[in-house]
Formats: C-alpha cells, sequence, structure tokens
C-alpha cells in the first residue's frame, strides 16, 4: 500500500499519531477531526496515500464513499442534526491543508453560517472523545465488512 512517512493521515493510518477512531478496514479510516468546523465532524481517509482525488485509485474512492455514507449516518443517529454536509478539498486554493484525500463529514445547522473555508479552531478532546464513543455505538449497530475501533 502507498504510504508517505511525512503526511500526518499516514501516520495515523499507522498509529504513529493517536486519533479518535470510528471505523476502519483494510481501505478506509473514519476519525474525529480535532478541529472541529461544528461538533461532530469527522473525516473518512482511504488508507492507501494520495494526496487528492485525481491520485486515489478507484477502488479505495469507492469504499471512501460507502464509509462516508456510514460515518454520516452514525453521526446522524448520535447528534440528529438537521444537516449534514461532506466536503472535499483538492489544492490549497480550495482550502486543503492536509495532502491526503480525506472527505468532511461535518453536522449542519441552517444558523451556523459556515463557509467552505472555515478557519481552523482547536476542540475540546475531552468532548472529542466522548463523542467518538456515541458515533462507534451507532456504528456498532450496523454490521458490514467494518470494524467500529479504538
Ligand atoms: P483540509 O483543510 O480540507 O485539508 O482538512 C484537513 C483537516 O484535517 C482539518 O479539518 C484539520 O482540523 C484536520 N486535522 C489535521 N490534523 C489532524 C489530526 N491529527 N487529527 C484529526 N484531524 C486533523
Ligand atoms: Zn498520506
Amino acid at each position: 500500500m502507498t504510504t508517505d512517512p511525512d503526511c500526518i493521515f499516514c501516520r495515523i493510518v499507522a498509529g504513529e499519531i493517536p486519533s479518535f477512531k470510528l471505523l476502519e478496514d483494510d481501505r478506509v479510516l473514519a476519525f474525529m477531526d480535532i478541529n472541529p468546523a461544528n461538533e461532530g465532524h469527522c473525516l473518512v481517509i482511504p488508507k492507501a496515500h494520495a494526496p487528492d482525488l485525481f491520485g486515489a485509485d478507484d477502488d479505495s474512492l469507492a469504499a471512501v464513499a460507502t464509509a462516508c455514507r456510514r460515518v454520516a449516518d452514525a453521526v446522524r443517529r448520535t447528534l440528529d442534526p438537521p444537516g449534514i454536509s461532506l466536503t472535499q478539498a483538492n489544492g490549497p486554493a480550495a482550502g486543503q491543508s492536509v495532502l491526503h484525500l480525506h472527505f468532511h463529514v461535518i453536522p449542519r445547522r441552517e444558523d451556523d453560517n459556515l463557509l467552505f473555508n472555515w478557519e481552523p479552531k482547536p476542540g475540546d478532546m475531552d468532548a472529542i472523545g466522548k463523542l467518538a464513543e456515541r458515533i462507534r455505538a451507532h456504528l456498532e449497530q450496523h454490521p458490514s465488512g467494518f470494524v467500529a475501533v479504538r
């Protein structure tokens, strides 16, 4: 599998950097964003390193799409937000700061005034960890090839 030792998300995949993991299989990892745009903000990535949408192989992309729906569904069951956005940036001009393909799963409210290029602010790690636990509980209720991980 392609990996980049200097890439922060590859290092999360390798377990070298801690994360609040939500689900994992051989192709995909989902975890909490530690600078949440809104409460419950998650990331879904292919395990194979690809800088963006155009560098990813089709199988990884298909697996990521399926995982995005599962994570979004678990977030919906956990927080019951009025809306959920999935967003994905290609290139710094689009607001991409980590050059490993990732999809944001972001709970939305009508009045959250969230812009496409939001300003990252550090989250409350205790609250994020507790929320990850609640989302994982919903993931565990939906059996599939994925394993909810800690
Ligand atoms: P983007 O700006 O679209 O490239 O999104 C990158 C996202 O990765 C941002 O929302 C960051 O908050 C998030 N991020 C960066 N480092 C970490 C990390 N170690 N754990 C979790 N999320 C991270
Ligand atoms: Zn990477």
